[in-house]
């Protein structure tokens, strides 16, 4: 038996084939259909096959350390969850977040918390920077959409990859180097690992220069003559202050100092950068501020360089549903759908699930909520596929309730929780997946479940049901969420969203079946129309170099750009 299913390992998704040898053993292939992957497979996707079983599996759930049924586990999760929630409010439960869930069990993570307890208390642990990130790609773009994908890769004249890429992607870069005669320019700063992509440049800066890098080389294209100035004026709210001839500091030679690079070899990238009229750049999403997503933002906005094909910046994430997680709304910043807080998403929403209860606020600093446990703001955790995240067993240990789904036994976590659930694992999953570039894919199960293991999303339907909502939790499978959660995206698109899978809504569950991988989203922003209201992205002040408030690569000094941006399409009333 062969079943085609995705990696669950990172941010690449790359398509796999499971063979059944029958005896036990499975195989795992690349699957050359698959567009992430073409194929191929790194060392970390071939092991997935070798994950703990037998005694090392969680088969059971478990109460205070016994032995419990699961209608027990949940009656007693329901009961503790309504009463610490009407003694100490919506805001006392929060929900902790593995990477690698299905888009189907974070669109329950996030209804039931949001939705129906009330609380933004939600965060992925392992992969802290998602939140800011999308923060910034809504605040500049209006909606938080990568704007290239890999497939840019293909048509791109330059690429410049910022950080070591991923080996699955730098293979494809090689192939469009060698055979496109693209040319590659590699920026890492010395304090990290040399990236091993193959390059016509590499540019090696010192640490924590890499926004100054940017800043530099949009200066460059200011005086080189590189900015799209019609693009400025008529599709970036405030744009043409850049069109202003400027005597900043970020000139060639302060740059090169800046970042200790000799500054003929910052000519020669400037140069490249200038003259090369599809421009792909792929980067890692900082886990601090977004001063680089914000700085390559607003590279290609004054370069008019995305919404077509072949050009534009692609954020990396090592979460392998770093997409997913976004776009069902399993963040603090966003309702669902890329709705923000605004007062007409909040009502849309209301209407949509059937609550009174939802959430009105994000949480200012999901990052403070070791803070908020120990104050006991926070005082029931469920922690849902992320025992191997850094301090979730610390978090845990301080909740008078705590709640862990899990798949393996013996995890740091596992002994302070006051309940363990059992949950599948890769090869027993059901569900989709989206990957950083949009890419949806399915994840099959090939395997027999272990034990009474079951999946996340059953759980939090049962929790749901149990908690007094059953017609807001009445999932049976999979495809009953997947439709939901694109009926949603259409109903809180307007019209304007990139993100709006209403082709989908109505989906038959054979068709969700034999899903093959699709990416929504085309070519997103495509003749400089952004999601927002008035239809403009916005620049950072990382575009103007030293001007007050710059985006610096200092998260405390960025801080303030963000809660602009924020505050700023809150206002709007739409995501
Ligand atoms: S690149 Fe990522 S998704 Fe692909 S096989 Fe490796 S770990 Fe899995």
């Amino acid at each position: 038996m062969t079943i085609r299913t995705t990696c669950g390992a990172c941010g690449i998704g790359c398509g796999m084939i499971a063979h059944d040898e029958g005896d036990g053993r499975v195989e795992i292939t690349g699957d050359i259909r698959h567009p992430a992957n073409r194929g191929q497979l790194c060392a970390v996707g071939l092991g997935l096959s070798d994950m703990p079983d037998g005694d090392e599996r969680l088969l059971h759930p478990v109460i205070a350390g016994r032995r419990a049924s699961w209608e027990r586990a949940l009656a007693h999760v329901a009961r503790r969850l309504k009463d610490i929630t009407a003694k100490h409010g919506p805001g006392s439960v929060a929900f902790l977040l593995g990477r690698d869930l299905l888009n189907e069990d974070y669109y329950l993570a996030n209804k039931l918390l949001k939705g129906f307890i009330g609380s933004t208390h939600i965060c992925m642990p392992s992969a802290p920077g998602l939140d800011t990130n999308a923060r910034r790609l809504a605040g500049q773009l209006g909606e938080d959409v990568t704007p290239a994908s890999r497939d840019d890769i293909d048509l791109a004249d330059l690429i410049l990859l910022f950080g070591g890429g991923r080996p699955i992607l730098r293979e494809r870069i090689e192939e469009a180097r060698h055979l496109r005669d693209a040319r590659v320019a590699v920026v890492v700063e010395t304090n990290q690992p040399m990236s091993a992509a193959e390059a016509d440049l590499h540019l090696p800066v010192a640490p924590g220069t890499t926004v100054a890098l940017i800043r530099g080389l949009i200066a460059h294209c200011r005086r080189a003559g590189a900015i799209d100035e019609q693009f400025l004026r008529n599709h970036v709210a405030g744009g043409d202050r850049l069109l202003v001839p400027e005597e900043g500091a970020d000139d060639l030679w302060s740059t090169a100092r800046t970042c200790a690079l000799p500054p003929a070899r910052l000519q020669h990238f400037f140069d490249l950068f200038a003259t090369a009229a599809r421009t792909l750049t792929l980067f890692e999403e900082d886990a601090e501020a977004g001063a680089l997503t914000a700085a390559i933002l607003d590279l290609h906005l004054a370069t008019g360089r995305l919404g077509r094909a072949g050009m534009g910046p692609m954020p990396l994430s090592a979460a392998p549903s770093a997409a997913g997680c976004r776009e069902t709304g399993a963040l603090t910043s966003f309702l669902a759908g890329h709705a923000d807080f605004g007062e007409v998403n909040h009502q849309r929403l209301a209407r949509f699930w059937g609550t009174n209860r939802l959430a009105h606020q994000p949480v200012e600093d999901i990052s403070t909520l070791a803070a908020r446990v120990a104050t006991g703001e926070v005082r029931a955790i469920w922690a849902i596929g992320c025992s191997d995240a850094p301090g979730v067993g610390d978090l845990l240990s301080r909740c008078s309730f705590a709640i862990l789904s899990e798949s393996a036994a013996h995890t740091p976590a596992n002994a302070a929780a006051h309940v363990l659930l059992p949950a599948h694992r890769w090869g027993e999953r059901d569900g989709t997946r989206t990957a950083l570039d949009r890419l949806v894919s399915r994840e099959r199960p090939f395997l027999t479940p272990a034990g009474e293991t079951r999946p996340h999303w059953w759980a939090l339907t049962r929790a749901g049901r149990l908690m007094g909502w059953p017609d807001a939790f009445y999932f049976d499978r999979p495809a009953d969420i997947f439709r939901e959660h694109a009926r949603l995206t259409a109903y809180l698109a307007y019209g304007r969203h990139v993100l709006d899978l209403h082709g989908f809504a109505a989906m038959s569950n054979p068709a969700y079946a034999g899903m093959t991988p699709w990416r929504w989203g085309a070519t997103p922003f495509v003749g400089g129309r952004f999601a927002s209201r008035d239809g403009k992205a916005v620049l950072s002040d990382a575009a103007f170099g030293n001007m007050p408030g710059a985006v610096t690569d200092n998260p405390k000094e960025a801080a303030p750009v963000m809660a602009g941006n924020n505050h700023l399409r809150h206002k709007d009333g739409h995501g």
